[in-house]
Order: C-alpha cells, then structure tokens, then sequence
C-alpha cells in the first residue's frame, strides 16, 4: 500500500472509532443472502463493541442462511427489536448497493458508515454513506475490518471468538486462500488473528463438512452442468430442482468452485430461481477474467473475479451465455490469445 493510501486508510479508522464511541445505540446491516464474509465482519464488529462497550446497544439483523446459522453464526436479532426511533448509528458492512442491505432501514439512522471491499456501485442512485471506508483492494471485508481492530488493539480488546468470525470470513472470500486477490497483507492479517486462540481446524470442519443433502446438490451440478465452445459453464436451478434437492436459492452458487476447476472453464455461471421475485439470480465466477462490468449489465456487480445479478425469465440465457462468451473473446483477443 501507498503511503498516502495508507494515511487515507488510517484516517477512516480514526473517524469509525471516534463515531462508534461517540453513539450509546449502533445497529449493523450486511448483504442479503449473507455468506461468510459478511456474517464473519458483521458478528466480528458486534462482538468488539460489545466485548469493548458493554453499555452500549448494539444489533444486528438480516436474513439468514441456515448452512452457517447457528452453527457458525449466531442468529440475526429481529427486525422489529430495532431501536430505530431512537438516536442511533447505522454501519453496513460487505455491501456496496443501497438496493442490497438486509433488512434496510438506514434511512432512520442519523449517520451512516459503510465499510466495504467492492467497488462503489454504478448507479448514482445505490450509493450511500456519511462516512466511507471502501478499499476493493482488500480480500475481504473481514480483512479490511481485522486492520481496523488490529490497529486498535493496543486500546482495545479482541476476544478470540470476534477473531474467529473475522477468520471465517476471509477463508470465505479468498475460497481458501486460493483466490487472486489472497495477499501477503491477507497471510500477515490471519497470522495475527490465529494468535487470538480460537481452534481454526474445528472452523474448518463446520464450514467444510457436507451431509448427504449438500452431496447431492454437487452431484446434480456435476451431472447437469453445461459449458459453451468458448468455456462459458453453467448449471441451472429451476423451482423443481430447488425442491426435489430440499435446497435454498442463496446455495445456489455454492458449488461454483468445483466447476471452476475445470481446465476448459473461463466464466462460470449458476442460474437460480428465486421464488419470492419470480425471476433467476445469477452468479458469475472466472479464473482471470473481469466480469463485473458484465454482472452490472444483468441488474448486478460484485468483484472482478466474482459477481451476482439477476435475469427476468430462463428465456434471457441465449442472450446471458452469448455476453459470456463475447467476453472470454475479448479478453483473449486483448491478451493476443486465440479462445477454444
Ligand atoms: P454471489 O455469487 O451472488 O454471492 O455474488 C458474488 C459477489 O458479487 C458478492 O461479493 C456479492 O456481494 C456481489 N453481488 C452479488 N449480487 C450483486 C448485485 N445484485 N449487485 C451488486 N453486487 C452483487
């Protein structure tokens, strides 16, 4: 990091510790359909304050995800418990689209922070924020949190289960290290976590281990995916299929990595219908490929490498897998490569 990007940095932290002491009622939002990152800097940041301010009240709400919740997570605090006539903080953390807070009532907060790793979103109308820490160069948003709580801890107390849920969190984003992103900072950054004495190999084990139900859902996306002549894979998950797998639509796109494997793949997408909108979200994943730009094309954005959107009807595929593919060429073409 630049020393004038690192003063910058240094400086948001000093305005989110001075707020977050400066209120008595905090209330923390993430994403919807909430994975490991947002979860892990959600219930981290809860935990500190409360583990460094007892008095203070603090909640965090959102949907749920029954894969990580209890058994990694605690269950979200309910939405009508909110305080929100009351004086208060609102800090949003892992989401860069006003349209994707969980369980959103920003709008009665009297100021706002948002801490985040994507890049601010497009459309003018989905920003959001009285103070911003957005740093995209961060794996996660968990790592970008853990500097925050590092950078205090002289000060301030980290107990070994915020640690652990800051840990998770960047194991998630990074997919194990193996992501792109994954860097030296990231390495340093868990380093300093796992001395906080939490017992990472049992963590592992409960984000790992499958049951014969999460089995059969990679069985059916290894049996069913389909991949175009230029490396576009894709597997789709029609109403029936949510229900015959006993499957929600956010575990849509858990198996993407596998698929991602494949030598032959350059974009991989999973479709998923989702019963609530009567529409499909897609969730896009490449090795090297940008496909933000893309995913924002289809009502979404995310990270370079890692992106969601949606499509109105299954009638929208040709057009979806042809933009797909249409990428992979450019990108070839740019790199003076010919695609398969
Ligand atoms: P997904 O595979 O849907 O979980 O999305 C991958 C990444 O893209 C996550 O980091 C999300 O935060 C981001 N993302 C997903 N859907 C959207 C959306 N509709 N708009 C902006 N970002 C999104």
């Amino acid at each position: 990091m630049e020393k004038k990007d690192f003063i910058q940095l240094h400086n948001e932290f000093k305005i989110i510790e001075k707020k977050i002491r400066q209120y008595d009622v905090i209330i923390i939002y993430r994403h919807q359909s909430p994975d490991l990152d947002a979860l892990g800097c959600q219930c981290g940041l809860y935990t500190w304050i409360k583990d460094n301010y007892p008095l203070k009240e603090v909640f965090f709400v959102g949907d749920t995800n029954n894969n990580l919740i209890p058994l990694i997570f605690p269950m979200p605090m309910e939405e009508s418990s909110l305080p929100v006539k009351k004086e208060h903080l609102a800090i949003t953390l892992d989401v860069s689209d006003y349209k994707r807070i969980a369980s959103n009532h920003i709008n009665l907060a009297k100021e706002v922070i948002k801490i985040d790793h994507h890049p601010l979103p497009e459309n003018k109308d989905d920003i959001f924020g009285n103070y911003l820490c957005i740093h995209p160069e961060f794996a996660s948003a968990c790592e970008l949190l853990s500097l925050f709580f590092l950078s205090r801890s002289s000060k301030y107390k980290i107990s070994s289960k915020c640690a652990e849920y800051l840990y998770a969190g960047i194991v998630g984003d990074t997919n194990r290290f193996l992501y792109p992103a994954t860097s030296i900072s990231t390495f340093n950054i868990c380093a300093s976590l796992l001395s906080y004495n939490f017992d990472k190999d049992e963590l592992y084990n409960k984000i790992y281990q499958i049951d014969k139900r999460r089995l059969n859902i990679l069985k059916y996306c290894l049996n069913n995916y389909q991949i175009t002549s230029k490396g576009t894979v894709y597997v789709i998950f029609e109403k029936e299929d949510l229900k015959r797998l006993n499957m929600e639509t956010y575990e849509g796109n858990n198996y993407l990595n596998e698929l991602r494997n494949l030598i032959e793949a350059n974009i991989i997408l999973s479709i998923t219908y989702i019963e609530s909108k009567k529409n499909y979200r897609v969730s896009f994943r490449s090795k090297n490929i940008p496909i933000n730009i893309l995913a924002s094309k289809y009502n979404g954005g995310g990270h370079k490498f890692a992106s969601g959107g949606s499509i109105d009807s299954i009638k929208s595929l040709p057009k979806l897998l042809k933009d797909c593919d249409e990428t992979i060429t450019l990108f070839n073409k740019q790199q003076g490569k010919t695609s398969h």
